[in-house]
């Protein structure tokens, strides 16, 4: 019998997990940059982190090759042998690691991964605390409170070029520290962790066995200045680290979803987790990044060589602003100005206000440092801008962030 009073078509709570779930809000203010793109808006976007280049050509070839020979089914959960084998090889050699094959998880994106490990590492409400990165991919955040763990945010400062203090890491571990996520080059800085730091924080870690790594790894082929490395490399720290990495950043391939996680313990646990949600990654995204992974890395090289140019272009740009400075990443395709004297002249209360009067008056569509998680206090005001945009776009956008702040300077 229905309760009184109740309309026949109520629908019941959702749980407090289910109405409190965070969100990635580049994914958020790209809905509203297309609705006003429809409504006839001319909008510059900078606000989303994927590369505008089409995915290579023998990379497509070998997705077609794979539905036309009938590869379409479900796979091992962990993934097609012949990934694992060719992905352990370069992941491996890149970063000077030895990694077998059984290591390698095949996911559906290198996201998925972020979940399954905090939630295999990390216990539902015990106060089993996660060091994540702040500004950082929100999905960090969302994902430690929906498993019942506690955010510890460490902060990621312009005085440092964006890499966290190690001495503040030490100060942030306690008994209850279970995981300590990393992500260089880092989105939305573009900051690197560089070579002392990681020796210091392996350091720092050493004397804490009970912490595993999150080493986010995703744009480890968009470094400018220098050579990527990973924290897995200092050998204290291999066994602990799970590496991730994908096909997304590095083949222009986003929407094919293929990532890769790779840790000998945790391998068989993040398997489970994917038997458990999505079965396997797409069977023929993983043949076509098998064709990534193997095939000739000229479309990588020529990408990096355009998103380099991209990124002295921005920087050069965004610093003949009147209020604006900006560092010049070291890796990524992000740009991260401060924009605090610009906020003050056009008289916006903050970076957000700033943004969506960016968006509204100039037509010029960017993420607020808020979209990163907390302001870093002390830090001022900052925005994102994905320089993954062609340079016409982005002298264009440029220039009418000039036309704005000039135009409201009294
Ligand atoms: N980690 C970071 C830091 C990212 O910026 C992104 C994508 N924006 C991902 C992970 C997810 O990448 P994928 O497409 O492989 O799921």
């Amino acid at each position: 019998m229905n309760a009184p009073h109740a309309p026949i078509n109520a629908v019941p709570h959702l749980s407090r997990r289910g109405e409190s779930l965070g969100t990635e809000n580049a994914f958020v203010v790209l809905a509203q940059v297309n609705a006003l793109a429809r409504a006839g808006k001319d909008i510059v976007s900078f606000c989303i982190g994927q590369p505008d280049f089409p995915t290579p050509q023998n990379i497509q070839d070998a997705a077609i090759a794979a539905i036309r020979g009938g590869k379409h089914g479900y796979t091992p959960s962990a993934g097609i042998d012949e990934l694992r084998a060719a992905a352990a090889r370069d992941i491996g050699a890149r970063r000077g690691i030895d990694v077998r094959p059984e290591d390698v998880v095949v996911g559906a994106g290198a996201k998925p991964f972020i979940a399954y490990t905090i939630a295999s590492v990390t216990d539902y409400g015990v106060g089993d605390e996660v060091i994540y990165p702040v500004p950082g991919f929100p999905i960090y955040e969302s994902q430690i409170v929906a498993n019942g763990a506690v955010p510890v945010p460490i902060f990621l400062r312009e005085s440092r070029d964006f890499a966290f203090d190690p001495a503040e890491l030490e100060a942030k571990i306690t008994p209850k520290t279970r995981l300590l996520i990393l992500n260089s080059p880092q989105n939305p800085t573009g900051g690197i962790l560089s070579s002392a730091d990681l020796d210091a924080i392996a350091g720092i870690l050493e004397q804490h066995p009970q912490i595993w790594v999150y080493a986010d790894e995703i744009y480890s082929r968009l470094v400018y200045e220098g050579r990527f490395e990973s924290l897995a490399a200092r050998e204290s720290m291999m066994a602990r680290t799970i590496v991730c990495d994908g096909a997304s950043k590095t083949w222009a391939m986003t929407g094919w979803r293929v990532g890769f996680a790779a840790n000998r313990a945790l391998a068989p646990a993040l398997t489970r987790w994917i038997t458990n949600t999505d079965s396997c990654a797409s069977q023929i995204s993983q043949w076509a990044a098998l064709a990534a992974v193997e095939g000739p890395q000229d479309s990588v090289d020529e990408m990096h060589a355009r998103f380099r140019e991209r990124r002295d272009l921005i920087v050069r740009l965004l610093n003949q602003v009147p209020g604006v400075t900006c560092k010049s990443p070291g890796g990524a395709f992000y740009a991260w100005p401060n924009v605090t004297q610009a906020c003050r002249r056009v008289g916006a209360a903050d970076s957000e206000a700033f943004r969506k009067r960016l968006l509204d008056e100039a037509g010029v569509a960017v993420l607020a440092d808020i979209h990163f998680g907390r302001r870093v206090p002390g830090d001022g005001q900052h925005v994102r801008f994905s320089y993954a945009a062609s340079p016409q776009a982005i002298e264009n956008g440029i220039d009418r962030l000039d036309a704005f702040v000039r135009r409201h300077t009294a």
